[in-house]
């Protein structure tokens, strides 16, 4: 068949900027977007959904998985690949098929604006991508890695930032029988310090079985699970007693005034997680909680967490960075900003059995910066 490539673009849907959308999953949403009003020549966007299994099924207070659909974007632009990842979240409303509609919906910008222009490229995503945030997420990771490639730099070395400044990472226990989490406990042994999920009504029971094997400083996620203000006091105070560091989201996010009165009781840091997505979230908190907990998903990307870094600096909040079950592609990401924070808890690749890349590695909780350009992640997109 002769079918020159503007014929086979405009046939397929696929648009002159070439964004070529693989995946079968990804198909089935492809529709019909608008064209790219301009074409800056040789931008490529490639969408894919990928299954990361989980090495233990994964149970927090909320819900439990055995794996996680992600969806990987690959923009390549005058030879240069960056590559960007998006982890959907049941809790925000997000799924793999709207995140991959919502990447294939914007990507005209990328043909409009210079990439150089980045922070203009982050106005636009926010104006046009109002839910699935990790969709947005995705596309700042890769031009972001992009443009650390293109000026040949790691992207925390951009920033100004000293990897020796980073804390070292937490490793996360989800819920799990007893013998589970003992197994689960002795298995995170070059770990230094623990984050426990919590928020069950064996919240006892876990936290017993992770102290009779190990005295490793330990950190609490209630994940919204008390649902009053004495249920929190309580489990707080009693947390107390097993030498716990701080206390992450300890009732759901809308209820500010009750997590208000907590704070005033307990003389532990209480971090908001999902009480916060974005920098406009965090004034208001600064009267409930000590910090928060950024993740990329939930921001948007690197750029909107850089906001949000400085923004609770300013408020003299501390700063937690999480994350999400992501690969190594969106946590190398997010490590690149862990100079700036109190906390790491960048742990989501070392769930998972089947990594499709490879980048920050972590010995003995320390964050291992590979000296290559952007995110610094290389594999099998
Ligand atoms: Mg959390």
């Amino acid at each position: 068949m002769n079918m020159n490539r503007k014929q086979f673009l405009s046939l397929s849907g696929m648009g002159i900027i070439g964004l070529g959308f693989l995946d079968p999953l990804s198909h089935m949403f492809f529709g019909r977007s608008p064209m790219a009003k301009k074409s800056l020549g040789d931008i490529m966007i490639e969408v894919k959904t990928k299954r990361l299994e989980l090495v233990h099924t994964w149970t927090i207070s909320r819900n439990s998985s055995d794996y996680k659909d992600n969806v990987f974007v690959k923009l390549e632009h005058q030879g240069i690949t960056g590559y960007g990842e998006a982890a959907p979240n049941v809790r925000y409303g997000e799924n793999a098929q709207l995140t991959t509609q919502r990447i294939q919906e914007v990507r005209d910008i990328f043909s409009q604006i210079p990439l150089y222009h980045y922070n203009n490229i982050k106005s636009e995503l926010d104006k046009r991508i109002t839910d699935q945030s990790c969709a947005k997420a995705a596309l700042d990771i890769a031009l972001m890695d992009w443009i650390g490639k293109s000026f040949e730099l790691p992207l925390y070395k951009m920033w100004g930032l000293d990897p020796s400044d980073a804390p070292v990472t937490s490793f996360s226990i989800g819920i799990d029988t007893v013998e589970v989490i003992k197994q689960k406990v002795k298995e995170a042994e070059p770990y230094p310090v623990l984050k426990i999920k919590v928020g069950t009504d064996r919240d006892e029971e876990i936290i017993g079985a992770v102290r009779s094997v190990t005295d490793k400083p330990i950190r609490v996620d209630a994940n919204e699970g008390w649902k009053s203000k004495e249920e929190a006091l309580e489990k707080i105070q009693w947390l107390k007693s097993q030498g716990i560091e701080f206390i992450e989201q300890p009732m759901p996010s809308t209820m500010l005034e009750e997590t208000a009165w907590l704070r005033e009781r307990v003389d532990i840091p209480v971090i908001a997680d999902e009480a916060v997505k974005n920098a406009a979230d965090i004034p208001k908190l600064a009267t409930a909680y000590d910090g928060i907990n950024i993740k990329l998903m939930k921001s948007g990307g690197l750029l909107e967490a850089l906001r949000m870094i400085h923004m609770a600096k300013a408020l003299n909040m501390k700063i937690m960075l999480g994350c999400m079950i992501e690969s190594s592609v969106a946590i190398s990401a997010a490590a690149q900003l862990a100079p700036f924070v109190d906390w790491a808890d960048l742990d989501g690749n070392l769930l998972i059995g089947n990594d499709p890349f490879r980048g920050i590695k972590v010995e003995q909780g320390h964050l291992v910066y590979p000296e290559k350009p952007g995110l610094g992640v290389m594999g099998e997109f």
